[in-house]
């Protein structure tokens, strides 16, 4: 599944790290034409010009979107930016009009991402078609939707692929609009080598002051560009108005961003191959003590089997979590990787010792 090609190879990405930029929607000509003056007079053009035609609005009654006049206004991006267009899709009629008017990259939103059949709608208007396509993770942190959607893409035979991390739908969390999940772009990468993801941080953080910071750590984690939302006018978007930024604050944006290129392989020298040999002896270390771990584990299942005992003994797991997370705090491991580190642990102890007693002879009642 490798053989996609990346964005810089796609000749889109000029930047070390693609840049897309504009405003979340297409409002008038007059905005598109003002943004994009900004954006070269403040030497601030992206490397792809993205606006939105078709807005899927959580609720009725908001802008929708100005739909396919819209289209037609990329034309003055053409000619003050010269650079490649991206639009959303979220049916076959988007398709057709974004392919008529010459739109060169697609993206899929996340409320489409959710829905198999508006994504395979999607893809099979696109058969035969040479265009990237970029899809936005869904709304819920479901890799195998994010993948599925891809390969529903892939298969159709658009080669020219990348994610766009967006975050999550959290309505805990008011920290962001949608969390962000970092594990969810590196799982990707894991399951998909060599497919890129382009951060979103004007969705995740939902307003012009953390776009940096989460922008930074996107890069940190090793990301492969940036979509923010940029506007000439912010205050009076039609739509995410307290997200978008000026062309200038954008320039600002990227200026502070320190880009760790993510294309440098290491090349180890002595040191860190020392450090990685004691890594791997300690995790060998790990695996003889969980090895050990387990066969008391099973010891304890034949203990509970014989005496016909349920193998979740809840006073027992309270204990276990509550010494070890603390031990683990003082120790300096955050409390969150030590519960998810025991609940793996303890998950994996009680499926054997179940599986023990499912596989075992029937107790025989005296
Ligand atoms: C957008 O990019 O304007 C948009 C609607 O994004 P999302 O699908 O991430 O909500
Ligand atoms: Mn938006």
């Amino acid at each position: 599944m490798s053989d996609h090609l990346q964005i810089k190879d796609w000749g889109l990405g000029l930047s070390g790290h693609t840049i897309i930029a504009g405003p979340c929607s297409a409002e008038t000509p007059e905005q598109i034409e003002k943004v994009c003056l900004e954006m070269k007079n403040q030497n601030t053009v992206p490397d792809i010009f993205r606006a939105g035609i078709w807005k899927p609005r959580t609720r009725p009654g908001l802008f929708e979107g100005i739909g396919e006049e819209g289209l037609t206004w990329m034309e003055i991006v053409r000619n003050i930016l010269n650079i490649p267009i991206t639009t959303e899709v979220g049916n076959a009629a988007h398709v057709e009009m974004a392919l008529k008017h010459k739109v060169d990259v697609l993206w899929v939103g996340a409320r489409t991402t959710v829905n198999p059949f508006a994504v395979q709608e999607i893809a099979d208007a696109l058969r035969g078609v040479d265009i990237p396509v970029m899809v936005k993770n869904p709304m819920n942190p479901d890799l195998q939707l994010w993948l599925g959607a891809l390969e529903r893409f892939h298969k159709v035979g658009i080669n020219k692929l990348a994610g766009i991390h967006r975050g999550f739908s959290d309505s805990y969390d008011k920290r962001f609009r949608n969390k962000p999940n970092w594990s969810m772009p590196i799982h990707l990468k894991r399951e998909w080598p060599g497919m890129q993801v382009i951060n979103d941080p004007s969705h995740i953080v939902g307003n012009r002051e953390g776009i940096l910071e989460t922008a930074q750590r996107a890069i940190n984690f090793g990301l492969d560009g940036l979509m923010i939302e940029t506007h000439h006018d912010p205050d009076n978007a039609w739509s995410d108005a307290k997200q978008q930024v000026t062309p200038a604050r954008l320039k600002e944006i990227l200026s502070q961003i320190d880009f760790i290129d993510n294309t440098v392989e290491i090349n180890p020298d002595e040191h860190l191959n020392d450090l990685r040999n004691a890594v791997d002896h300690l995790d060998d270390q790990l695996l003889d003590i969980l090895q050990e771990r387990f066969s008391m584990i099973d010891q304890i299942g034949a203990y509970k089997r014989e005496r016909h005992l349920t193998v979740f003994q809840s006073d027992r797991w309270k204990y276990v979590m509550e010494s070890r997370t603390k031990k683990g705090v003082a120790k300096n491991l955050s409390e969150k990787f030590m519960k998810e580190l025991l609940y793996c642990i303890h998950e994996e102890s009680v499926k054997r010792q179940e599986k023990q007693i499912r596989e075992a002879e029937p107790v025989k009642k005296a």
